[in-house]
């Protein structure tokens, strides 16, 4: 077979012009229509740059020099962010992802959902993007004679050498992780060694929520004994006042997954409390929970709008975890159906149903696509449904169930533009049709984009 020329070669240096941004945000430049992207490269800038990968349809670049700057091009404040990956925008300003982010919702919908021609709302962004995140969970590992921690390189498990912040996470939780290393490495705790599977410390996960203050520090250890565990403990707790609970978590596996199957609490509580909104949340080691809470608020306040309750209404919350959705909602409801896979989830949701006093609510373990054609023939009649799935979107049959339900709106919150615009297609060609959509940003720095969906029967 005849191998196609490309425009260009590998290992060629060319002077590309960038024009756009993919939906990871490289930046796209083009030498006769071949699409090259290049990490790091914006819209507007000029550069040099080295072919390192070429395929049929496009090929990727490295940025060696850019010879005209954008003035949307800011410093990333984080010493290892080329290193990590863990987020892929910081060298671009905010305002500028924010766009990006919007533009990437308007192109998906017109691609892949043939939706034209509805208002897709400015992002929602944070005043301050920066130590967001309430949750870390950094490996550890010896080195030079001493315990360290630091995230993986990309693609790697090699961690990150001399890394001792990380700019998304909550200051607090940097300086458990801190803590915790310094005290378990005078005490002698050995860290775990991933290829002996030896060694005492896997992962130290640290979470606090962001309005009462409240810190859980989790211990994933390969062993469920080991020494000076009592005396890291004391010395953790009596040092900070803010540690409300301190788990173990035990994963003795060969595995990349963190947690293993067993907790127990060494000292303090089993939970940590944190709100969202008016409503109170209990946080176990093992909870899914926001690990951004006021852009959730922001983005749950917008499905509530997008629901228009007025309080006499039967909705159900497919995919609803730990029923965050389902008790902002509950509020305005009659009665809240919430169906979720992952049963602990469904027994936080039950306990933080409990905790805030809502009693409209009823929560079921079960897959959503099958659970909601046994309510259809139990009678069950909503007159909203809210989605939420993960990434792949929602079920075939979830859609099918939605359509023989016939509610009179769908609010559909979604974590990938693509699914969504999908999914929204089938929608529209059952009879329903898509209002607007508004994207709310919970993780800004990342190429994530988040965005909520009101859509009627028509
Ligand atoms: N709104 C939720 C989070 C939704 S994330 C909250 O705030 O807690 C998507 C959820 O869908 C996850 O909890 C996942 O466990 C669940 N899930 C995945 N597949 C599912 C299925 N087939 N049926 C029901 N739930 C599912």
């Amino acid at each position: 077979m005849v191998k196609q020329k490309t425009p260009v070669q590998k290992n060629e240096m060319i002077n590309l012009t960038f024009e756009d941004l993919t939906h990871d945000g490289d930046g796209v430049g083009k030498v006769n229509g071949y699409p090259i992207f290049v990490p790091y490269a914006l819209p507007g800038e000029k550069a040099k740059v080295k072919v390192i990968k070429v395929k049929k349809k496009f090929g990727f670049g490295k940025l060696l020099h850019i010879d005209e700057v954008s003035d949307e091009r800011v410093e990333p404040p984080c010493d290892v962010y080329i290193q990590c990956g863990g987020c892929q925008l910081q060298h671009m300003s905010y305002a500028m992802q924010l766009e990006m982010k919007r533009n990437q919702v308007i192109n998906t919908l017109r691609k892949i959902g043939h939706i034209e021609n509805i208002p897709v709302h400015p992002t929602i962004g944070m005043d301050d993007p920066w130590r967001y995140r309430n949750k870390v969970q950094i490996p550890v590992r010896y080195r030079h004679g001493e315990l360290i921690t630091g995230f993986y390189r990309k693609r790697s498990h090699d961690i990150i050498e001399g890394m001792d912040r990380c700019v998304i996470t909550a200051e607090i939780n940097d300086r458990m992780v801190e803590a915790v290393r310094r005290m378990a490495d005078r005490l002698g705790i050995t860290a775990y060694d991933e290829e002996k599977h030896a060694g005492v410390l896997r992962h130290i996960m640290v979470r606090t929520g962001q309005e009462t203050g409240e810190t859980m520090i989790v211990l994933v250890t390969r062993t469920e004994d080991f020494s000076y565990k009592q005396e890291l403990v004391k010395e953790l707790h009596e040092t900070y006042p803010q540690i409300k609970s301190i788990v173990q978590n035990i994963n003795k596996e060969k595995t990349n997954v963190i947690l293993g199957k067993k907790t127990k609490v060494l000292w303090g509580a089993e939970y940590i409390y944190d709100n969202i909104g008016d409503i109170q949340f209990a946080i176990s080691a093992k909870s899914f929970y926001q690990v951004n809470p006021p852009q959730t608020k922001k983005l749950y306040d917008k499905a509530l709008e997008y629901a228009d309750l007025t309080g006499g209404e039967t909705v159900i919350d497919a995919y609803c975890g730990i029923g965050t959705i389902s008790l902002f909602l509950a509020q305005k409801a009659k009665k809240v159906y919430g169906v979720e896979i992952v049963p602990e989830a469904i027994e936080d949701a039950k306990k933080n149903a409990q905790l805030n006093h809502i009693d409209n609510t009823e929560f079921y373990v079960g897959e959503a696509e099958k659970i909601m054609p046994w309510w259809t023939a139990q009678g069950l009649s909503p007159d909203v449904i809210v989605v939420d799935p993960p990434r792949k979107g929602c079920d075939e049959a979830l859609l099918e169930a939605m359509l023989t339900m016939k509610p009179d709106r769908i609010v559909y919150v979604s974590c990938n533009p693509s699914t969504l615009a999908r999914d929204l297609k089938i929608l529209e060609e059952g009879g329903y049709k898509t209002k607007q959509v508004q994207p709310v940003d919970m993780f800004p720095q990342t190429a994530h984009v988040e965005c909520v969906a009101e859509i009627v029967r028509k």
